[in-house]
Parts: structure tokens; sequence; C-alpha cells
């Protein structure tokens, strides 16, 4: 059908001020006329099975590299701010959890007195160890001044655009490969909605139906039995900032919240696991589990103090034999191996008692509360619809390519329980050993590099379980001793030029004087006596000072033999080669 314009052509023209001629004026009727026609067909079109999407011509997310750049000065950043405390903005204290909420309107159902048994799934958010944030490039560093690392993209300014952090999904990949998962070629990152004072825009940038891995597992092991604890997904998500209540210790009582937007996008990963756990132990097992893949990785430093590695745990209960999931429980703030391991056996208890009076449990989100050692009611569990999810339409998809996702594979280190097995094997650590190294990477880490210059690895266990781990306190990353020195120093040893009993005092020293072990010795001349003709004349002196014991000792008290190495060695300050001294004591002696 053809379309006449209603239009008058020459009212056009004249309005747009154009200069055409008939032929163009004839050209531009035309043009207008298909135009509306057009128009026309698109009014009548059906439209009832288009689906709407984010993106009408889907490309790949833009990404930068792991650079920090700061912004701006804090109080640029803090500029519209109406209150602020110190560095942080004020806000009022949040009414909805500032109380915690009583176990009401129990609803009834039939009593239960069968056998009951918990099922437990975990969400651990590790903190990925970039340089910069996940879409801007201000810096990750813990602890710096509150509000020095914003800007206006971490900040929520409005007109901004993220730009995705190439590292932090490399960091994202490794952790993937490295649990097995399926790595996708394809990921998404969504909007999730809600409205928080740590929250500046608005919403969490997260991934939602297309997260980044999928699958997988990790192996724990519990009285020498190996489970598969299988994932669900890993994907990807940003930080919130960090609120201080003022005038309380918590929330509870607090007059306002100081809030810190340096922590707001600092690159998560979350990891999701099937329902796969059966008591508290084994849900403590896998976050020990999954926190050593995580460090041995060098992707999170797994620091539960600080937050970089948090754990939200969901608990149901159903009877034994069965097979359908009971209605779950979620709780949250436990910052510690212990806490999650309490909190759970709190909650299975709490919620087989209800079981058995018959009291229906409710979906719901609990927080723990340490000084009082249970759960309490925070709010009804919201679902993901209430999240108001979307694709984020600011970022492109993540899209990934073999080469890419094989180029990250030389950053997957072995599992933990096969560097456990290892040092069992190849260094004879006994289990509890290997065990201490499997859960402290760094141990295992140090050690090696150790073994790179010095080739007894049971010898060096035993300077490291005592010695070294008793001055360190743990910390491996504060150790000052170089690993090629600390092997000259056990060479030193092996070879008799300076006593265990020496070593220990150098490397005590070593450490309170932040000093090299070989620089001690050699500064101090504490290399072992083992000139036999020294020795001798200590020996004599000794003799000659003690009349009755060596009269003692040759009519049978042969038990004094150990006086006089003592006091030889006292003589010598702890230098005489001990070997030496006994050999030549039992033949003066005679
Ligand atoms: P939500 O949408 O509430 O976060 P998900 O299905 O994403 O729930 O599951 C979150 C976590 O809870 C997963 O680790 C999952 O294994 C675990 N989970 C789900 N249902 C149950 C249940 N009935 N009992 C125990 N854990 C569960
Ligand atoms: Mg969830
Ligand atoms: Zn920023």
């Amino acid at each position: 059908m053809k379309h006449k314009s209603k239009i008058n052509i020459e009212n056009l023209i004249e309005l747009a001020s154009f200069e055409v001629s008939e032929e163009e004026k004839k050209q531009l009727e035309n043009e207008l006329d298909e135009f509306l026609a057009y128009a026309h067909v698109i009014d009548n079109a059906p439209c009832g099975d288009m689906t709407p999407s984010s993106h009408a011509v889907e490309k790949e997310a833009y990404m930068r590299e792991d650079e920090i750049s700061a912004w701006d000065k804090v109080e640029k950043i803090m500029g519209n701010s109406p209150v602020t405390e110190g560095q942080s903005y004020l806000v009022p204290p949040q009414k909805t959890t500032a109380v915690m909420l009583d176990d009401e309107n129990e609803e009834s159902e039939k009593p239960y007195d069968g056998e009951l048994e918990p099922v437990i799934g975990l969400e651990v958010h590790a903190r990925l160890k970039t340089k910069s944030k996940l879409f801007c490039s201000c810096s990750t560093q813990f602890g710096d001044e509150a509000n020095s690392n914003a800007c206006p993209v971490c900040s929520g300014q409005p007109g901004v655009l993220p730009v995705l952090n190439r590292e932090a999904v490399n960091m994202a990949i490794i952790a993937g490969l490295a649990v097995g998962c399926t790595v996708n070629k394809h990921s998404v990152f969504a909007r999730k909605n809600y409205f928080y004072p740590d929250l500046p825009k608005g919403y969490q940038i997260s991934q939602f139906e297309e997260p980044v891995c999928s699958g997988g597992g990790v192996d724990i092991e519990i009285d020498g039995k190996v489970k598969t604890v299988r994932l669900n997904r890993i994907h990807m998500e940003e930080d919130a900032g960090k609120m201080v209540h003022v005038g309380a210790p918590g929330i509870w009582g607090a007059k306002a919240s100081a809030v810190d937007f340096n922590r707001c996008s600092v690159p998560l990963i979350e990891i999701v696991t099937e329902p796969d756990l059966s008591s508290p132990e084994e849900a403590r097992e896998y976050v020990t589990m999954l926190r050593a893949v995580l460090v041995s990785l060098g992707i999170c430093d797994g620091n539960m103090e600080e937050g970089s590695l948090k754990c939200d745990a969901n608990v149901s209960v159903r009877p034994v034999g069965s097979k359908k999931l009971g209605v779950k429980v979620e709780i949250k703030n436990m910052n510690s191996f212990k806490a999650i391991e309490r909190a759970l056996d709190f909650e299975i208890v709490r919620l087989k008692k209800m079981k058995q009076k018959g009291i229906r449990i409710k979906q719901e989100t609990r927080g723990w509360d340490e000084s009082g050692q249970k759960t309490y009611s925070m709010r009804g569990k919201e679902e993901s619809q209430d999240y108001r999810y979307f694709p984020d339409p600011d970022l492109l998809p993540v899209v990934l390519t073999d080469e890419w996702i094989n180029s990250l594979k030389d950053r997957v280190t072995e599992s933990p329980l096969n560097g456990k097995k290892k040092c069992i094997d190849n260094y004879s650590f006994s289990e509890n050993e290997a065990r201490l190294f499997m859960v402290n990477p760094s141990y295992s880490e140090y050690f090696e590099k150790v073994l790179q210059y010095y080739d007894n690895p049971r010898a060096l266990a035993n300077w490291f379980f005592s010695e070294i781990l008793s001055q360190t306190g743990g910390d491996m990353g504060s150790i000052h001793i170089t690993p090629d020195d600390l092997a000259e120093f056990l060479k030193r040893i092996d070879k008799g030029e300076i006593s265990g009993k020496i070593g220990k005092d150098v490397l005590k020293k070593a450490f309170t004087e932040k000093k090299g072990l070989v620089e001690i010795i050699e500064n101090e001349n504490l290399k072992q006596e083992t000139d036999t003709g020294v020795i001798e004349k200590i020996i004599d002196e000794i003799i000659e000072k003690n009349p009755s014991q060596v009269a003692e000792y040759k009519s049978g008290k042969t038990k004094l033999l150990g006086f006089f190495v003592g006091e030889t060695m006292k003589a010598s300050q702890g230098k005489a080669n001990p070997k030496i001294v006994n050999e030549i004591l039992r033949e003066k002696l005679k």
C-alpha cells in the first residue's frame, strides 16, 4: 500500500532553510513517503514474541591492565558529603538491622521424632590480590586511610563507565582451572540491586545467569577419607564499602555509621558449593582446603581477620535417608574457621529441636553472634527476584578464547592434597607436619626455595618446625633470612663447623638483630673447635680442677662422663666438637 505524505514539503524546506533544486525536492518527497510507509509497518508489527536484550549487537568487553592510578584528593571526593567524621562519611544508624529479631510468629507442623541429618552448602567470597580495583584503577590496598582509594567510578557518581580489570578475570579463570571447573567462554556481568549505605551505586556488579566458571569440585580429607565437594559455580563480583559504627562496638546502639569507600569495587570471586557437606567439621575442612588452594595460587591472601575470605553457610536438616532437601537458613558474619564450625553446630541443634517440637522452619538469613555464641534472625531470606538482576548495560560480555584460558594453565599450582602426599613420600614428614604445610602454603613455598640450595629435606624440616616457626610465629611473609643463607647455615652444621647448640643461638640472634646467619657465624667467630690439641688443653685443666670426680669416675661411677663433657663444653663456650670431647675424655680418664 502506497502511503501518501501528508507533510507539506514546501514548508519543510522552508523551515530547514534548505536550498534545493526541483529534482532534489522530488527525491526528498519520495524518501519521506518511504520513511512514513515504513513507520506505518512498524506501527502494525506484532511484537509479542520479541525478547528484549540489553545489547543490540554483542561485542566483547574491553579490559584494562591491572595498574593503579590515583584519581583525586580525598577532600574532593568527599566534597558533597553533608556530614563527615575524620575521613569517613557519616550516615544515620540502620533501623532495619539495628535490632536482633526474635524468633516469633511460630507456625506449627507435625512433630518429627525420627533421626535427622544436616545438609550444608557454602558460599565463600575471596578477595583477589590484584593491585587495582575491578572496574577502576584505584588501589586495593587494605588498611589505607579511609576514602583515600576512591574515584567517581567506584563511589558511584553519575555518568561514569566501569572498565574491567583483565588480571581479575585471569585470577578467576586460574581459580576455576585449579578446582576443575568448566571455564565459560561467555560470561555476563549483572546488576544486583539493593540499597545500603556501603553501596554507593545502589547496585552491586556481579555475575548471575552466566558466571565465569561452572562445576568443578574441591577434595577434602577427613580421617584419611577423601571426599569431593562439588562446586556449583565461581563468579566474579565487586566488594562493597566498609562501615564503622559510631558510638557502639557494633551496629546495635550506634548513633551513626562511618562509611569508607576504599573497599568498594575491590574484586572478589564467589565460590558456591552444591549442598554436599554433611557436618560442621566437613564445612570447616572445606574452607580450610579452599583457602589453601587460593593462597597457593597466589590469587588471595586468605586473611580471614581482614575479611579476605568470607563464608556464608546454608544449612537445613532432613530425615536420615531422605533425598529431599529441607528448608534452609543462611548464616552470615562468621569470621574464623572456629566460628563457622560453632555457628553450624548451634544452628543444626536449633533446627533439629524445631523439627522435633513441630515448629515450621522458615527460610531466613541469620547472623552469628560471636560474644553470645548463638545465631539470631536478621531478615527473611530475599529471593533472587528481590534483587531485580539484569545484565549491566555498561559492561559487554566477557568473551574468552581457548588460547587465553590455556595461557593461564602454568599459573595453576599443585593441589593441596597432592602437596601433602609429596611431603610425606619425598620429605618423610609426619602426618601432622604435612598437614601444617598443606594449610600454610607460605611454609612450603619457603621450604622449597631452601631446598634449591640444600638437599636434606628432613634436616631442614627439623630446623623449620622447631626454630624457624617459633621465631616467625608462622608468619613466613616477614622472614628476613634468605633461603640461600639458611641453606649455607645448615651445611655448616652438617660439616660440624658449628654445633647444633650454637646454631640455635645464632638463629635466635639473627631474628632479634635482623642479621644474616652466615654473617653472625663469621663475625663472631663461632666456628666449632675441632682442633684436638686445643680441646686436650681444656680437658687437662678440667681434670686438674676436679680430682674427687676423677677418683669417683675411676672407681666405676662412669656416669660422671656427662659432667666432664658439660664442663668442657662450658669452658669452650659451646664451641668444642662434642664427638672429639667424648673421645679425648674417655681416653684420659681410663
Ligand atoms: P540462594 O539463591 O538462596 O542463594 P542457592 O541455590 O544459590 O540459594 O544456594 C546457595 C547455597 O546454599 C549453595 O551453596 C547451595 O548448595 C546451598 N543450599 C541450597 N539449598 C540448600 C538446602 N536446602 N540446604 C542446605 N544448603 C542448601
Ligand atoms: Mg546465593
Ligand atoms: Zn575507583
